[in-house]
């Protein structure tokens, strides 16, 4: 059994490169049996002046620094993170309840975004490009924004921090980050790994808090000039619309109703095998998670069969034991929000074929465990089809073609990830064009991203930022354009050309 440190348990805000101590500290709970692992910081907005002040300083000294210098830091972390790798995953799973190897994939998913974005420090590209007018030179480079405030969710804790710390800091900015306030432990954690890796004082910080408090302070401070938020889409409307206000950039990356299209032609096996994995991974609290199976009427009978007989070997436990394959919903408003669903299909009309109801598991009576679950009969515009339910629920859909299937994948509000089970090469390409997702799988789940390309969504997922990818740089930098007249005399642009 992991055991934490007193830093670990009594954790404390990073601010300046100090570790601070505040008195208003709210329970951490571990989601597979309901303990008190921690006690996290509930920060006062007071809290981000100090951190916005400080990093306001210390990016003008970081920025001066060569970007290939930056960067044998985030190779630093990468390689700490590496050695630290397994207690990291344990870690996570404590205050999250992802299964282990789960964890050790997000925990991986941060090391490799450190050397991938450790390697951006001897690129961030900008352009080179004609000018129009003789002997001067036109180009554009990329410069750090300033200080920026990362906001994110607990079913990623530290996976999505890194797609945002990381190309922040490697492009010359200082981070204010406000982790949810579920999973501290993965941000302590991170934040000691950048301080023994030599970071200086004011580069990241640490502040723990209630979005209202301090994520609405971030959002109203002058000094931090880009939010990069993940969360759900009621509460990336909020950021959106107060960051307007300020006209303050962006960046969202919210919520997904994904779908598989399983097709006539499909490997039925390879599909359920992508169904289960994407579906039920991480409890189904995964923003990628497939909540709705579109299948074509012609195998829709045995698709169905053949995922209620896998569906009974997921068994549901704490993550920690490797024999489960299910871990915990996060806490008790998930589970309500995931019985608030099961009831509301069951009204709309739709068939509960497995699951439904909250579990007890043995020995961990307290903790927050939900049946691996099968809606039949649902039609696409049933609110259970519609509505992120974030648990591990999936709805059956059946449709008649292949036109059929593209459309009812795209007729949601949510525009993150989706998949498709085929044998066709033309309908592959076919699906590639007219999915109107940000991610598109063909003969996989709809989860399963790689940290080198571009992670977002289109419509109500997102607003048009990325995250991850060399797109990630995108939003912790402004572009410059720069021009350098060799000529000795006044050149007007547009005037003395030759046109
Ligand atoms: P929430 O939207 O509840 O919270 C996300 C973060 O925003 C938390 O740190 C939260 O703080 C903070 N927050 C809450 N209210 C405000 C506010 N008014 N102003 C500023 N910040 C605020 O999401 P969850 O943590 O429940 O995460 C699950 C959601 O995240 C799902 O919808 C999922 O789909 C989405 N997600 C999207 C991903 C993507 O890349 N598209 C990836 C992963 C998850 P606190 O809760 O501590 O108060």
């Amino acid at each position: 059994m992991i055991t934490l440190t007193n830093e670990e348990r009594n954790l404390k805000n990073f601010i300046n490169g100090e570790w601070t101590e505040v008195t208003n500290k709210e329970k951490v709970y571990n989601p597979a049996n309901g303990e008190v692992i921690a006690e996290v910081p509930n920060s006062s907005a007071e809290a981000i002046t100090q951190a916005a002040e400080s990093a306001g300083i210390a990016q003008r000294e970081w920025a001066l620094v060569p970007a290939p210098q930056r960067a044998e830091l985030l190779y630093k972390v990468g390689t700490m993170m590496k050695e630290r790798k397994e207690r990291l995953s344990q870690l996570l799973t404590l205050e999250n309840g992802k299964v282990i190897e789960e964890a050790r994939g997000e925990v991986q998913e941060g090391i490799d975004m450190a050397f991938y974005m450790a390697g951006e420090g001897r690129r961030l590209f900008g352009q080179t490009t004609p000018s129009e007018l003789k002997d001067k030179f036109a180009m554009s480079e990329r410069c750090p924004v300033g200080v920026v405030g990362i906001i994110t969710p607990w079913n990623f804790p530290i996976a999505i921090a890194t797609w945002k710390s990381f190309p922040a800091i490697v492009s010359g900015n200082a981070v204010i980050w406000k982790p949810s306030s579920e999973t501290p432990l993965m941000a302590n954690e991170l934040a000691r790994i950048f301080e023994e890796a030599g970071l200086p004082k004011g580069i990241l910080h640490v502040v723990y808090g209630s979005g209202t408090t301090v994520g609405q302070a971030m959002i109203e401070h002058d000094a931090i000039r880009v939010i990069s938020f993940t969360g759900s889409n009621e509460t990336g409307r909020k950021v959106a619309t107060e960051c307007g206000k300020q006209l303050k950039k962006v960046s969202l990356e919210m919520g997904g109703k994904n779908a598989v299209i399983v097709m006539e032609d499909a490997d039925i096996d390879l599909a359920v095998e992508g169904i289960l994995w994407s579906a039920f991974g991480t409890s189904g609290q995964r923003c990628t998670a497939c909540s709705r199976v579109i299948v074509h009427k012609a195998v829709r009978k045995t698709l169905e069969e053949r995922l209620l007989e896998a569906m009974k070997n997921l068994t549901t436990g704490d993550g920690l034991d490797s024999n489960n394959k299910i871990g915990p919903i996060i806490n008790q408003a998930g589970l309500d929000k995931i019985l608030k669903y099961i009831e509301i299909g069951k009204e709309e009309g739709a068939k509960l074929a497995a699951g439904g109801k909250q579990l007890t598991v043995e020995n961990y009576e307290k903790g927050f465990y939900f049946e691996p679950t099968l809606f039949t009969d649902v039609t696409i515009d049933m609110r259970i089809a519609q509505e992120e339910i974030f648990g591990p629920v999936v709805s059956l859909i059946e449709v008649n073609n292949f036109e059929e299937a593209i459309a009812a994948n795209n007729k949601v509000k949510y525009g993150l990830s989706s998949s498709i089970f085929t044998q066709d090469v033309n309908r592959v390409f076919q699906a590639q064009r007219d999915l109107d997702t940000g991610i598109v799988y063909v003969n996989a789940g709809t989860t399963g991203a790689e940290i080198h390309l571009p992670f977002g969504g289109t419509k109500g997922t997102g607003n048009g930022h990325r995250d991850s990818g060399v797109q990630a740089l995108d939003v912790f930098t402004e572009w410059k354009a720069v021009y350098v007249d060799y000529s000795g005399k006044l050149q007007r642009a547009q005037i003395d050309t030759d046109a």
